[in-house]
């Protein structure tokens, strides 16, 4: 009988730790498009990871908010590359559920058995509704509707580990400014799924763009729609959402944690370390309070506050790492280029204004 590893039913579970371990090893072999992160994303779903996501009538854990910010926590912390892709399967699965489309109800089953078995991976391209492309003239990815289903003509311009899903959740725009949600096989015909782009990090999440040449989506497809602002009523609103702050405030975690480490011999960095981890602990307390629904702030504020924590933090280990940290290979050096991503990644207006302020110096 093969081991299998035992799965990680709740956040306290001493095998989180286990999981976490075996991440952050293989972590800096996940930096190339050639390497997508199979063996990373394998164990997860060994270790039962998918399954927080979803409630129990579903095969689920149905973890809490809370419960799934602590897990990102410490998976991001240990590898934010196999987790960022999590996020992109969890973006996409959250629609799936908030569907009240019945004729896709008998694919949604399908789809999500397929998933937790291992068997089959989807991923999301929506980000030209909310953060990409919003200044051109026209939808980038138009959809008409016509009698037996829809018709896709465009470019979905950010789809991560599109290479090896097997549907993309992908919204489009008609004509009369109205929006859709559909599921769309990988596999169909006149779907073009661009090689992953080389990126400043993260580039093993074989992320790019998608192109769509009439591409027909049946009926059974439609997840939700059509509606002037489909992803408000799709059970996640757009950009932003507490889950990019817990991924930011993992990987600051990370930072943080070498910090601390130097500074047991090196008196000099103990005071920063300390500052660091006391900023770290209320910005957690923050994104807790918030996953349990207590308005403390907005989801804007907190990844306002996480972005300059993950950006600040990891600068600083590479200021305590110093030419070493700088050298190909050290993991403080990738920990910088991957902080770079939250000031691009699932950041609404309002997120930019405040990271341009702190990076000019105009405090609020
Ligand atoms: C690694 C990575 C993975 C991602 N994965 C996904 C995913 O799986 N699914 C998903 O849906 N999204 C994904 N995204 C998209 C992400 O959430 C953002 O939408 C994206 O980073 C926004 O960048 P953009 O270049 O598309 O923005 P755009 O706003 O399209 O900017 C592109 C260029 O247009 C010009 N420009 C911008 N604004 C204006 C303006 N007002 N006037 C004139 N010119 C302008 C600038 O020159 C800019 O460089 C991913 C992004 C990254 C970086």
């Amino acid at each position: 009988m093969p081991h299998l590893p035992p799965q990680i039913d709740q956040p306290a579970s001493p095998y989180l730790a286990e999981l976490c371990e075996q991440l952050a090893a293989q972590s800096a072999a996940w930096d190339s498009t050639q390497n997508w992160p199979r063996e990373s994303l394998q164990a997860c779903a060994q270790y039962g990871v998918f399954r927080w996501f979803l409630p129990n009538e579903k095969g689920g854990f149905g973890w809490t908010p809370r419960e799934i910010a602590t897990g990102y926590l410490a998976l991001g912390a240990a590898c934010l590359t196999t987790t960022f892709v999590i996020t992109q399967w969890v973006a996409a699965v959250k629609r799936l559920l908030a569907s009240d489309c019945e004729d896709f109800f008998p694919l949604r089953q399908q789809v999500l058995e397929a998933c937790l078995r291992g068997e089959s991976h989807v991923t999301v391209g929506i980000s030209h509704l909310t953060t990409s492309r919003r200044h051109l003239k026209h939808p980038v990815l138009r959809v008409r509707a016509k009698e037996q289903g829809y018709w896709l003509e465009g470019l979905s311009p950010w789809v991560t580990a599109a290479t090896f899903a097997d549907h993309m959740l992908i919204g489009a725009t008609q004509d009369n400014g109205e929006q859709v949600l559909l599921l769309v096989p990988t596999c169909s015909s006149g779907i073009t799924v661009e090689p992953p782009q080389a990126l400043v990090a993260l580039s093993a999440s074989c992320t790019g763009a998608v192109r769509f040449d009439n591409v027909f989506v049946p009926h059974s497809h439609l997840v939700a729609g059509p509606h002037p602002n489909v992803l408000k009523t799709s059970g996640s609103p757009g950009a932003g959402g507490i889950q990019t702050s817990s991924l930011a405030l993992a990987l600051a975690h990370a930072a943080i944690t070498f910090l601390q480490q130097q500074a047991e011999q090196r008196p000099e960095l103990q005071e920063k370390a300390a500052q660091f981890d006391q900023q770290w602990q209320v910005a957690r307390e923050q994104l807790m309070r918030m996953a349990d629904g207590e308005p403390v702030c907005s989801n804007e504020d907190l990844r306002t506050d996480a972005n300059s924590l993950v950006l600040r933090s990891t600068q600083a280990a590479l200021v305590a790492a110093k030419g070493a940290g700088f050298v190909e290979g050290h993991p403080v050096g990738r920990w910088c280029r991957e902080a770079l991503f939250f000031l691009v990644w699932s950041c609404p207006q309002s997120v930019q204004d405040a990271n341009l302020c702190e990076l000019v110096g105009i405090s609020d």
